[in-house]
């Protein structure tokens, strides 16, 4: 069996191991990157297609005071635009600039709900807390990425006051944990308003997190050229320094106490360290701790029975559109990053209770239900439109408009009916359907200018990138979470049972997201610098 040794190696090339093993490769590691795939960047992707550039995951990048300062403290410059939101209930549709938006969005539920005056009111003022707190939270470059030794001036002038700010907001936040569907609950009567406030959030999304989003809006940002930019420019720097690459390369087996992972070739790779920064289902599905003591096996049995007995977050289906329609015509209606409900009605019940009556069913496939359902569901839901070119208007061909269209999803419709059979004929229905709610709503030149359309479902994520469930932010809110959730404890995240072995990303701190993969990738690289 061939062998290579390494350092350190880092299993999985998405945003946190590209930063881990860019980090370790800048202090003159060995380092290796083991990515399944033929291109790095994981769930921040771009790719392009008949001259149109999509995106297969994240949509537009917030720095949460996370990107920027790594960017910085590995040299690295990207060319990047603000990637400004539109909010659209039916016709009413407002583009968000500042936080004086908070106030028309205000306006704009109140002529959409007149008779939840009071209510609304109520909710936008949790909203303006939750900014506040935003802004203490990432107020500051986050100190992680910060050279406290030598930088005395953030130290003492930045660090230092923003501290107790930081701790006294911490308390607030923790506070707000409980899921944001009974929070709204509590003071929002009117069920078709709190969906339209709630229902493009993942399942029990903690409130805070939730409510957190209208800062989110302000901060996002786009890399001229696609958000793969972002993972292009540390990939680069990571080989620059040095840093081996091995694509294509899926490790099927960890040998922890021989420090050996094993390929899809059976190749095996040595290594002193080892970071594994992908999906956690996985690691502990093909990890073999035998050889450690009692004391760690059994630390590694609870933690493996924990991680497999929990399930990933949501998932989302995305469909792309190559539209034979110029820019300019979706400029006049939305921004280029879009939160679209074309109903007032919000989702109710066709959410859960219907989908799981028909996910509960026993015997045939009844298609008829499920097609009702689901054209229910597609037309009271929230999607999330993203169109690259009006960010940069180089990613679409003269005189035509990419779409990139998404919505939460349960990963179990689909794998229900892919069992049965029967998922090319839904996923078609599926992308009929979205076109259709949205030339009837929006984009009326979505009826007859479609030239080419296609789709990922959550099973498309989960062939992709390994991601348990086609979840694409990590683990799920269901309690108990069972990973690290407290900001403060962050550090602690990136341990595992096992001595050497490192983890790091959207699978080892909830909730999760591009920024604490990232920092995940630095704390983990961190720590094996400093041993
Ligand atoms: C549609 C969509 C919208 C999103 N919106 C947002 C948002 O607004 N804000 C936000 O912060 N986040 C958002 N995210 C989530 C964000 O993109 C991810 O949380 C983040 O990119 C995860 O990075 P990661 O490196 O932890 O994991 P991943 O990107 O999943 O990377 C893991 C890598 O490991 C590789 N791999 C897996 N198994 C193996 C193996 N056995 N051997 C070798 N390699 C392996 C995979 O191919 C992949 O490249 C969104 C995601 C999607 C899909």
């Amino acid at each position: 069996m061939p062998e290579k040794n390494y350092h350190t190696v880092v299993v999985g090339g998405g945003m946190a191991g590209l930063t881990c093993a860019a980090y370790l490769a800048k202090e003159d590691q060995r380092v290796l990157l083991i990515e399944k795939n033929k291109e790095c960047g994981g769930l921040v992707n771009s790719f392009s297609s008949d001259g149109f550039h999509f995106e297969a995951g994240i949509r537009a990048l917030e720095n949460a005071g996370i990107i920027f300062p790594m960017l910085e403290e590995l040299g690295i410059e990207i060319d990047v635009v603000k990637s400004p939101v539109s909010v659209g209930i039916g016709t009413e549709i407002l583009h968000i600039e500042d936080i004086n938006s908070l106030t028309e969005y205000q306006n704009l539920l109140k002529l959409i709900y007149p008779e939840s005056e009071g209510e609304i009111d109520h909710v936008i003022k949790i909203i303006r807390k939750v900014m506040k707190h935003m802004d203490v939270l990432y107020g500051i470059e986050n100190p992680n990425f910060k050279d406290l030794r030598r930088d005395r001036s953030y130290l003492l002038k930045e660090l230092l006051p923003w501290l107790p700010k930081f701790l006294l907001t911490i308390g607030k936040i923790n506070r707000m944990n409980m899921p944001i569907e009974p929070y709204l609950e509590k003071y929002v009567k009117n069920a078709s308003l709190r969906d339209i406030i709630s229902q493009h959030f993942f399942k029990n999304t903690p409130t805070f997190f939730a409510l957190s989003y209208f800062s989110l809006y302000l901060d996002y940002f786009y890399p001229r050229g696609g958000v793969g930019k972002l993972a292009a420019a540390v990939e680069k720097r990571f080989l620059e320094w040095g840093g081996e690459l091995e694509r294509e390369t899926t490790i099927k087996r960890v040998l922890a106490h021989e420090h050996r992972v094993i390929d899809q070739n059976n190749v095996s790779y040595t290594y002193e360290n080892l970071v594994w920064a992908a999906d956690l289902k996985t690691f502990y599905r093909i990890t073999d701790a035998e050889g450690y003591s009692a004391r760690v096996r059994t630390k590694f049995d609870k933690t493996r029975s924990r991680m497999l007995e929990k399930r990933g977050g949501d998932s989302v289906f995305t469909l792309f559109v190559e539209v034979d329609d110029p820019l300019v015509s979706f400029k006049k209606i939305a921004n280029g990053h879009f939160f679209y409900t074309p109903s007032k009605q919000g989702l109710g019940e066709t959410r859960w209770s219907e989908l799981n009556k028909i996910l509960n069913s026993t015997g045939e496939l009844d298609k008829t239900q499920i097609l009702s359902w689901l054209d229910k569901f597609l037309t009271l839901n929230t999607y999330e439109i993203s169109i690259p070119a009006l960010k940069d208007p180089d990613l679409s061909p003269e005189g035509k408009t990419g779409l990139i269209i998404s919505i939460l999803v349960e990963y179990d419709l689909f794998r229900m009916i892919a069992d049965t059979g029967w998922y090319k004929e839904f996923i078609s229905e599926m992308e009929d359907r979205i076109i259709q709610v949205l030339a009837e709503s929006v984009y009326p030149m979505l009826k007859d200018k479609v030239l080419a359309r296609f789709s990922f479902s959550p099973l498309s994520y989960e062939n992709r990138v390994g991601s348990s469930e086609g979840a694409i932010t990590g683990w799920s809110f269901q309690e108990p979470v069972p990973v690290i959730h407290k900001i403060q404890a962050a550090n602690r995240a990136v341990v595992t049972p096992i001595p050497s072995i490192y983890q790091a990303g959207q699978w080892t701190y909830s909730p999760a997201g591009v920024p604490m993969s990232i920092l995940t990738g630095k704390l983990a690289a961190r720590r094996i610098i400093n041993t």
